[in-house]
């Protein structure tokens, strides 16, 4: 007969639980814990203290309670004490953050990046740079916890490994090792694909809190995607799943960096956008200010459209019809009740909403369509960095007295 969990086990879940419902939801009194977590007083109490006593969490009298009676104490979490490091690898830019428990941005730097060849060096050394004037800047009580980072690339689960970035010039760099040791804090950093993240943030924290099944595609270069089923990230045999920018949409289409063609990221992305605009690589049209690539001149096509430039108008439709077609592929396979347009995809999809529903007409399946809810990133820019911070969390939150003594100690 095999052991049930052991009274430590249990211990050692309900900390986490409670911690994640601190860390998630904001301040929170005992007694609502009580009810939330299905557990009595004196056992929610005695977690408290716990996490109190590390220094995760302070309990406090309600600031106004207008009802009778001995109030209940409201935990709260250390943010300013507690933190990580969370950072955001893109084809165009790097940042970095330092975010306390309970999710909030403390600090954080940023600066473009080049569209060259990654160079492992020259960027773990930008990043940790960025960590270090963070860090100088901290009281002394404070503790880091954790670091992750979120690249625009598949990345090997186990350690960290970028081993495609096609749209960061990257392949097979140990990104998590270098990034670890350049920091110098004594802790491993996380790596995970952007898209993959950037969907968990929102789901925890952005348009899709308490949505079980979402999609989200992130655009910049290219496209990515993050897929949640059931309150999970779809990450597939060996975590590289949710690789929707290479979906075939249009076979013998434009070439795609992946060697393909017509994939959705070939007919969507940037270059596909730009070309269809008549803003291809070369010399900025007279009187544009805004450069050839990246954000500024996607923003660019969707500005002139809404003034009424009819070759920017034309561009946003082709390319809202192939994108309206990916996502109908997607709605028909994974019935999803939320699908977000992150990075650049939310211009895009703003610019071309009428094209993309029009395809979803056509082409996803009735019941799968009719409660679906499209919407843009709540998070905006920083869904990947906040996605990051989750995932350098999420080891505390699993376990958060034995981190804690382990990076105090
Ligand atoms: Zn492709």
């Amino acid at each position: 007969m095999r052991a049930g969990p052991s009274q430590e086990d249990i211990r050692r879940h309900n900390l986490g639980a409670l911690l994640r419902h601190v860390h998630l939801g904001g301040p929170i009194s005992r007694a609502e814990l009580t009810a939330k977590m299905g557990l009595n007083r004196s056992t929610i109490m005695a977690l408290t203290s716990d996490l109190t006593a590390a220094g995760l969490v302070r309990e406090e009298l309600p600031r106004e309670t207008g009802r009778a009676g001995r109030p209940s104490l409201v935990v709260r979490p250390e943010s300013s004490r507690v933190y990580v490091f969370a950072f955001d690898v893109g084809p165009d830019r790097l940042a970095a953050a330092r975010v306390g428990l309970g999710g909030a941005i403390l600090d954080r730097r940023e600066t473009s990046r080049r569209r060259v060849p990654f160079d492992l060096d020259e960027l773990a050394g930008a990043l940790a740079g960025f960590a270090r004037q963070m860090r100088r800047k901290t009281r002394a009580d404070t503790v880091c916890v954790g670091a992750a980072a979120a690249v625009s690339g598949g990345v090997r689960r186990d350690d960290g490994v970028i081993m495609f970035g096609p749209n960061l010039g990257a392949e097979a760099v140990p990104f998590g090792e270098e990034l670890g040791r350049r920091l110098g804090l004594g802790l491993p950093v996380s790596v995970g694909n952007d898209a993959n993240l950037a969907a968990l943030a929102e789901h925890s924290r952005g348009v899709a809190v308490a949505v079980r099944d979402l999609i989200y595609l992130h655009g910049d270069v290219g496209i990515g995607g993050g897929i949640i089923t059931g309150g999970h990230l779809l990450g597939g045999h060996d975590g590289y799943g949710g690789e929707v920018g290479h979906m075939v949409v249009n076979p013998g289409g434009r070439p795609c960096g992946c060697g393909s063609r017509g994939c959705l990221e070939a007919e969507v992305g940037e270059r596909a956008l730009l070309e269809a605009a008549g803003r291809g690589p070369g010399p900025a049209p007279a009187g544009e200010p805004v450069g050839r690539q990246g954000r500024e001149a996607v923003r660019a096509v969707v500005d002139a459209a809404d003034r009424g430039d009819i070759v920017a108008q034309e561009a946003l439709k082709r390319v809202g019809d192939w994108l309206g077609l990916g996502v109908a592929n997607l709605v028909n396979i994974f019935n999803p009740e939320m699908v977000i347009f992150g990075g650049m995809l939310r211009e895009v999809y703003l610019g071309s909403a009428a094209q993309v529903r029009s395809r979803l007409a056509t082409h996803a399946m009735g019941p799968q369509r009719e409660r679906l809810r499209l919407r843009t990133s709540a998070l905006a820019d920083d869904a990947t960095l906040v996605g990051a911070a989750e995932l350098a969390f999420a080891h505390v939150l699993a376990d958060p007295l034995e981190v804690l003594a382990r990076v105090t100690g």
